[in-house]
């Protein structure tokens, strides 16, 4: 039996899912980013925020990032999601280079499973860098304002902690 046909028995789980771009076309990036991600067997979309504009992370020489968060109702498993988003991400032109946080056409990040605690080589989850980045935790605020994080606390006290540096929406949900 082939893994996709298992996880169709799986109960359904809330992921939430971060999305980033900052060459090429990047609000085109998230837009094209979302069809797809609600194409795949398994996924659907719960709620999807504003676009948010931000300042990048580690190396300044690259353009400002574009991002939005998305809830799913999922059936797929941890690793089965985070392949398809890696999937995804290939077909919008992702090349993989050394660099972590350098440049990139598309960006998918698992930023919960449920309330699951995944700590392996190749998925963390929640998301590491979840509670300290606007740039997660404010579209989250739009589209679960009463989320408590597992091992980090409610969004609410995290997004009050955390400074915009920069944030603004560009386009409204
Ligand atoms: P960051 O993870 O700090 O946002 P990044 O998005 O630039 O940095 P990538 O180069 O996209 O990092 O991913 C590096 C590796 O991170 C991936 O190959 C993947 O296996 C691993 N990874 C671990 N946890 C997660 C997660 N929750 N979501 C996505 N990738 C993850
Ligand atoms: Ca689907
Ligand atoms: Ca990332
Ligand atoms: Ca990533």
């Amino acid at each position: 039996m082939f893994p996709s046909d298992y996880s169709e028995r799986l109960d359904k789980v809330a992921a939430y899912i971060g999305l980033g771009a900052n060459l090429g076309d990047p609000i085109e990036a998230i837009k094209s980013a979302r069809l797809a991600i609600n194409n795949v067997a398994g996924i659907r979309e719960l709620a999807f925020s504003s676009l948010y504009r931000s300042t990048p992370l580690g190396p300044a020489d690259q353009p400002d990032y574009v991002n939005a968060v998305m809830s799913v109702e999922t059936t797929l498993r941890p690793l089965e999601l985070l392949r398809e988003l890696q999937a995804i991400e290939t077909a919008h032109g992702r090349v993989r280079k050394g660099e972590r946080w350098g440049a990139r056409t598309l960006d998918l990040d698992l930023l919960l499973y449920g309330r699951e605690r995944i700590v392996s080589e190749v998925l963390t989850v929640p998301h590491p860098g979840i509670a300290d980045r606007e740039f997660v935790l404010y579209p989250l605020g739009e589209i679960a304002p009463d989320l408590d994080i597992p091992g980090k606390g409610l969004l609410a006290d995290l997004v009050r902690k955390c400074p915009q540096r920069g944030l603004e929406v560009i386009e409204h949900a």
